[in-house]
């Protein structure tokens, strides 16, 4: 049997890629989405969202992504497991590589996000799973009463180390300036909890532990270089994200930092080809801005297919 012919392929479940999956399929699109791990994206890993508006009081990240997930169903939008490795462009049609098949489609939607950067260190990778962590969310009880770094000062950092206060004894928050970059509201609620201590003007040179895990973390001072040793048994990294198109840059224009260039209707540099979300380059990053991008990748690719035919 042939493969069918998809309207729309999205690379990527996220806020982004599942509500240009709700539109396409509410608009009669046949569309697939393919998915490399869980539908959600980032938002899974984050406790509480308080920014997404219809939510007064908050709510939790991943019972936002359900409600994503939910509505796409109520329109019938196909969702496949899967890791895209290749994109071809053959003009009216893509043939887009999902593990060991090639699928067929007229556009493509791409919404692959980001994921958490990294130091770049000796002994992040060795402790990687061991007590270093990307995602407080995800690991932050496994450090009950101990004491624990989060490194950065944006957004992230800040909600991780207030998470992590619920378990650890203390929060060292290990930030490279002495401001941090976080919002303001963000920052009275570090400064006003007793159990975060902010280390400034300090970066990470290594990472030290032994069978147990980490032990310590070696910092120095970007005003006298001078060198400390932070006695802590894990180590949170949160300082920023790296975008998820490296096996794209041999066919669309990413920026130096990797990111999608699309103009701002989220056109790539190939017709057809579309991106939004955290893997486009923008200026705002939230799940309010993917939600737009989202609806206009599909709206703007509904007009493509139908010029197209
Ligand atoms: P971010 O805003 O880019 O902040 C990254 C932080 O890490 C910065 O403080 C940066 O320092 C520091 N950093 C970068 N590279 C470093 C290195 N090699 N060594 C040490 N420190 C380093 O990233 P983010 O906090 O993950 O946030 C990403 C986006 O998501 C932002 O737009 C943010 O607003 C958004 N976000 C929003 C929410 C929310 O609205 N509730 C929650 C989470 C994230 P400098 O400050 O010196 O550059």
């Amino acid at each position: 049997m042939s493969e069918p012919l998809y309207d729309v392929l999205i690379i990527g479940g996220g806020p982004a890629g599942l509500t240009a999956g709700l539109y396409t399929s509410r608009a009669k699109l046949k569309t697939l989405l393919v998915e490399r791990m869980i539908l959600g994206g980032q938002v899974m890993t984050t406790t509480k969202v308080e920014n997404y508006p219809g939510f007064p009081g908050g709510i939790d990240g991943p019972d936002l992504m359900v409600r994503f997930q939910e509505h796409c169903q109520e329109f019938g939008l196909e969702t496949v497991t899967g890791e895209v490795t290749g994109l071809v462009d053959k003009g009216g049609e893509k043939l887009v590589t999902v593990d060991d098949r090639v699928v067929r489609t007229r556009a493509v939607i791409i919404t692959t996000g980001a994921e958490p950067s990294k130091l770049g260190i000796p002994g992040e990778a060795e402790f990687t799973g061991r007590g270093v962590s990307y995602c407080a969310t995800c690991d932050g009880a496994f450090f009950r009463n101990v004491p624990v770094a989060i490194i950065g000062g944006g957004d992230t950092a800040a909600e991780e180390a207030l998470f992590l206060t619920r378990f650890a004894s203390k929060v060292y928050l290990v930030h490279r300036r002495d401001e941090l970059r976080a919002t303001k509201l963000l920052q009275e609620r570090i400064f006003a909890n007793d159990k975060i201590e902010p280390v400034w003007s300090s970066t990470v040179d290594q990472v030290a532990g032994d069978q147990s895990g980490v032990t310590s973390l070696v910092l120095r001072s970007r005003k006298d270089d001078a060198q400390r040793t932070l006695e802590v048994a894990g180590m949170f990294v949160a300082i920023g994200v790296t975008p998820k198109a490296h096996f794209l840059a041999d066919i669309l224009e990413l920026d130096r930092d990797g990111y999608i260039l699309t103009d701002a209707e989220c056109r790539t540099s190939i017709p057809g080809v579309f991106a939004a979300g955290d893997v486009r380059k923008k200026i705002l990053k939230q799940i309010a801005t993917a939600v737009g991008d989202g609806a206009i990748a599909a709206i703007v690719t509904e007009k493509y297919l139908d010029d197209f035919e």
